[in-house]
């Protein structure tokens, strides 16, 4: 699963080229993104950081294909997404792409195990085979002991390394999380970060996370932040 040659992927895992994006607003446009190129790489760990309201969560909307850009196009794994369909969009989100938001959008009725069941049996695999992958990805995430328990059992960092196994449960080639740790006390996040950043290393999985938490950004291999409606190295 990890790259092994000695010559680098020739295909990112994301790459935004010349993206607009903007929403409307008394007396004008609010620009957000101006002609934004930014590419990240297979194995890749990028820390997005920047203030509130600069556009962090719109980056990452439409690097997951939630939302469209104005203009500019969006690569997943080196496949253009400006003319394709919703239902071709959605298809390539749901195989390509893993989300994990600041609070875990788990479902709360079914147990850990079922929720990074769910995904897989949606994308059409058989329930065993699912059942496997979500205990093998849960036990990898330090929970095997809690796959029977719903997510109002877990504590707060358990739930969000549900939802991070529930993310890559169909090994998506590119992982997209917006302030995962958002809602975790300290000692917690860097529990969850450090899951994380073993579940990138091992799968060979590029990683967009946005966190406001320094400490974390600098673990990872680069820091990004937006400004001027471009993406730039933040060091
Ligand atoms: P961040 O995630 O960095 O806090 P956002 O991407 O959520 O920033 O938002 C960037 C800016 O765009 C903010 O000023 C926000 O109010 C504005 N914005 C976000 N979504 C919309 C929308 N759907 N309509 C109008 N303005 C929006
Ligand atoms: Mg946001």
């Amino acid at each position: 699963m990890t790259e092994t040659g000695t010559s680098p992927p020739v295909t990112p895992a994301l790459f935004l080229s010349q993206v607009d994006r903007s929403y409307p607003q008394t007396g004008g446009s609010l620009d957000i993104l101006k002609k934004a190129d930014f590419a990240i790489w297979p194995g890749e760990l990028v820390a997005l950081v920047a203030p509130s309201g600069t556009g962090k969560s719109t980056l990452l909307h439409v690097a997951g294909l939630l939302e469209h850009p104005d203009a500019g196009e969006v690569f997943i794994g080196g496949v253009a997404t400006a003319k394709l369909d919703d239902s071709a969009r959605t298809r390539l989100r749901r195989t390509e792409i893993g989300f994990v938001y600041q609070f875990h959008h788990l479902l709360p009725e079914f147990s850990a195990l079922e929720n990074v069941v769910m995904p897989q049996l949606i994308r059409g695999l058989g329930k065993a085979e699912a059942a496997k992958r979500a205990a093998d990805l849960l036990g990898f995430l330090g929970l095997g002991e809690r796959l029977r328990n719903r997510p109002g059992e877990l504590s707060g960092g358990e739930q969000q390394r549900v939802a991070l196994a529930r993310a890559v449960a169909n090994a998506p080639r590119l992982l997209l999380a917006d302030e995962p740790t958002g809602n975790l006390d300290p000692g917690t996040s860097k529990h969850v970060f450090k899951t994380l950043l073993s579940l990138v290393r091992a799968s060979g999985l590029a990683a967009l996370i946005a966190t406001h938490n320094l400490e974390l950004a600098a673990q990872m291999d680069r820091r990004v932040t937006i400004k001027g409606g471009q993406v730039v190295t933040m060091d």
